[in-house]
Order: structure tokens, then C-alpha cells, then sequence
């Protein structure tokens, strides 16, 4: 791994060989969250756009030489990355856009963002020869550390809050994780299992603690510059709660600049739902994000419920050193997002998903962008991971299925009411 420089304090900015430190920088604990520096010059000499245009790899792996493992590291057999980049004509027709694009991270393994962190995750875990590997998560990270570990037989630990969504906890206790039920807060489960990683010796997957999985997650900025010919995009909106995503998609943007795949950084806009929405906070007050003190956080969209935003450090520079902004969204715009969303691009995303697009929304009324930008909006979780909302959703924008009896005599009625189901006229 000749091409990491070190990992570097964001706090104090001491660099160490990633040989030396694990986790974070010993000098500030559990707040010295590092970042991985790379010997661009190395990378460029062995790694080009040429390349990428003969690799078959059509995965996250597809980036490898910019990423913090090794060159022959096996990696899980999981279809992880690459996921749909949608341009969105009618979405964008709807709201004045020239151009919108939706990065479909439904459709990852486990159905979420997640997968590109819990990818490296458990490459790094084996690495170092761990026999178990453990997080703490709202629902997705946890589902998606459950899915790749099973994918390789590695035993997992998985700390979660106990009123996550149905499907998630479906997925961790299908996978085959040891799953513990946290009678609190998220904050309370990344707690605890800080405290059980640190006694047991598992390899830590923690977000804002492992600085690996940053990583992962630039993959998604890499491969939205990739899909689009290295034209970057003017804008990314992305879903904020612990802000590792938006960190990630910083990075990978920074690494492109870096080695001049892209001429310009996109503006980054991070959205937070107003019931959990620290970064927002931090952002108007122009708050420390080191001495700023946790909030309740209490929103619709449980993946983006973060009282402490574990990578706030990362988040904060993403849209400061971009030009772009937090803004904040209510639950019942979250809500609307989903068949908005859906309805125009054929996209379903969870509440926190859709609470992306939601932002993107606030920000025209805001007038914080103009309608000829290029624009692109994260869908970071699958619909399907939370039904109840899902329903909750079209309940409130008056959307209702018909109770018909198995008979024409009854359906006839009821569809005469339905605009754009008459009769067609027979063609043969
Ligand atoms: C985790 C998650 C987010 C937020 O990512 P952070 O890194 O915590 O900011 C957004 N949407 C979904 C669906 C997620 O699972
Ligand atoms: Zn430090």
C-alpha cells in the first residue's frame, strides 16, 4: 500500500503511517477523526481514465488503485458500486431544470449507500485477520456490514437502536448477524458498541471512527464523474445525518481534482431532516463543530437521525470548501419526496433517500441554485427498507387504492371515475 502518504489528524494535523494508528489520532480520542492522504503522483503512473475504459470491473473495485487497500486484496464477491446514474428529463421539466440526474444507491446488495463502506470494511478487517467485526447503526450500515460479511463468512456484532425499521432488522437477523436490540438512541448503540469493540478486540466498523470508510463511500462521486464523461456536475445534494457520505463524496471529487481528471468541484449541499438537523445548526450559527454540544434528534427518516454527527468534521468541510450549503427539510417534505421522487423518475427511496431531492426542492425556492445548473441528487436507500413511511407518504398526498369484487359489473363504475383509463378503441 505504497500509495497512502499517512493518515492524517483533521484536528491537529499530525500525520501517522497507517501501520502505527488503527482508528483515530490518539491525541484527541474518539474525536480525532483521520484522513487518508494518497501519493497522487504514485497513483497517476499506474492508474488513468485509459485504464478505466478497458476495465471490465463494473464495481466500486473498478477505482482500487485509489483506494486504502491493497493491489491483490480478494475482495467480497458482493456486486457492490456502480449503480445507475438517471438522467431525469421529466423530473427535471417539472421543477425548471435543464438537466437532473438521480444516483440510484437503491440498488446496491444490501439496498443502501452503506454497502460501498462495509465493502472496505470487511476487505480491511480480513487484512488484519479479524475473526469479528462490529457496528453500531441507525439500520443500513448495520444491513450493509450483515450482507458482505455473510457474503464472506466473517462472524458479526451489531449494535442497533431498538425501534429500527422492520426490513432493516429483517435483513441483520437473515444475514445471520448476532444482533443486539440498543434500548436507546443510535448514539446510545454507537456507544455501547464502542465499548464492547474496544473490550473484545473486534475490528471497528464505526462511522466517523474507522477512517477507512470515507473511502468506500467516495466511490459514488467517482463513479458520478465517470458516468458522466469526467463533466462534473455544478451541484450534489446528499442526505446528512453522521456525514460520513457527504465526506466521502468530497473526497472523491478531491482525489479527481487531485489528479486532474476534473477541471472544477462541484458545489456540495448537504440536507438534514429539522428534527435531527445539528449540521444545519452549525452551518447558520457558523458553530465549531468540535465544542458545538449533541442535539435530541427525533425525525421521520431514522437514517438520518444523528444527535452528534459522527463525521462532522468531514461534513462541514465538504460543503464549506465547496461553495454549497446545509439546508434543512421538515418530515412532511421528507414524506412528499418519496412518490414525488418516484412518480416522475420511477425511483422509490426511503425517507432518508428522499430527503436529498426533498433539499433539492427547498433550495429552489431558496433561489440557492439557478435552473440551468447540472444537477445531481443521491437516492441513498431503497424504498422497500421502510414501508410505513412508504404508506404514511401517499396517505398524505390523497393517493388510495380501489376495493373492487372480483366482477366487471363492479369494476366498470370505479374505473369511469379514474381520468386516462377509458376505452381504447380496438386496433385489430
Ligand atoms: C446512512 C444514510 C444516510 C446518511 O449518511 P451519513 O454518512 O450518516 O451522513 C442517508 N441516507 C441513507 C439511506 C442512509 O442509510
Ligand atoms: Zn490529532
Amino acid at each position: 500500500m505504497d500509495h497512502i502518504l499517512h493518515l492524517k489528524c483533521l484536528i491537529c494535523g499530525r500525520e501517522y503511517s497507517p501501520h502505527e494508528i488503527e482508528y483515530v489520532c490518539p491525541e484527541h480520542g474518539r474525536e480525532g477523526v483521520l484522513d487518508v492522504r494518497y501519493d497522487y503522483e504514485l497513483i497517476a503512473r499506474r492508474f488513468s481514465r485509459e485504464h478505466l475504459q478497458d476495465s471490465e470491473a463494473y464495481t466500486m473495485w473498478r477505482y482500487k488503485a485509489l483506494l486504502p487497500v491493497a493491489a491483490g486484496a480478494v475482495t467480497p464477491p458482493l456486486t457492490v458500486g456502480w449503480t445507475p446514474l438517471y438522467e431525469t428529463a421529466r423530473l427535471a421539466k417539472r421543477h425548471g431544470l435543464s438537466t437532473l440526474w438521480v444516483k440510484d444507491e437503491g440498488r446496491q446488495p444490501t439496498a443502501s449507500f452503506k454497502d460501498r463502506a462495509s465493502a472496505v470494511a470487511v476487505v480491511k478487517a480480513q487484512e488484519q485477520g479479524a475473526q469479528v467485526i462490529t457496528t453500531a447503526s441507525t439500520g443500513n450500515a448495520a444491513a450493509a456490514l450483515s450482507g458482505l460479511c455473510a457474503s464472506v463468512g466473517l462472524a458479526n456484532v451489531i449494535f442497533v437502536p431498538a425501534n429500527a425499521p422492520q426490513a432493516k432488522l429483517a435483513q441483520l437477523l437473515v444475514f445471520g448477524s448476532t444482533v443486539m436490540l440498543v434500548e436507546g438512541s443510535y448514539d446510545d448503540a454507537f456507544e455501547l458498541c464502542q465499548e464492547a469493540a474496544a473490550e473484545y478486540g473486534w475490528y471497528n466498523r464505526n462511522t466517523g471512527y474507522n477512517p477507512y470508510m470515507t473511502e468506500g463511500k467516495k466511490t459514488a462521486s467517482l463513479e458520478i464523474c465517470e458516468q458522466l464523461g469526467w463533466n462534473a456536475p455544478d451541484t450534489i445534494f446528499v442526505s446528512v445525518g453522521d456525514g460520513s457520505i457527504i465526506g466521502g463524496v468530497h473526497k472523491g471529487l478531491k482525489d479527481l481534482y487531485a489528479l486532474g481528471w476534473i477541471d472544477r468541484m462541484p458545489r456540495l449541499y448537504g440536507v438534514q431532516a429539522a428534527g435531527s438537523d445539528y449540521l444545519v445548526q452549525a452551518w447558520e450559527e457558523n458553530a465549531d463543530v468540535l465544542t458545538k454540544e449533541p442535539i435530541v434528534a427525533n425525525c421521520v427518516a431514522d437514517s438520518i437521525s444523528a444527535g452528534l454527527p459522527r463525521d462532522r468534521i468531514k461534513a462541514m468541510a465538504a460543503v464549506k470548501e465547496s461553495g454549497g450549503g446545509y439546508i434543512r427539510v421538515s418530515d412532511d417534505e421528507i414524506l412528499a419526496a418519496i412518490p414525488a421522487l418516484a412518480r416522475d423518475s420511477g425511483v422509490f427511496a426511503e425517507p432518508a433517500g428522499a430527503a436529498g431531492f426533498a433539499g433539492l426542492v427547498t433550495a429552489l425556492e431558496q433561489g440557492l441554485v439557478s435552473r440551468d445548473e447540472r444537477i445531481v441528487v443521491l437516492n441513498t436507500g431503497n424504498g422497500l427498507k421502510d414501508i410505513n413511511s412508504a404508506l404514511k407518504a401517499v396517505d398524505l398526498v390523497g393517493t388510495k387504492a380501489f376495493r373492487v369484487t372480483p366482477s366487471m359489473d363492479d369494476l366498470r363504475p370505479v374505473l369511469s371515475q379514474v381520468p386516462g383509463t377509458s376505452k381504447v378503441a380496438s386496433t385489430s
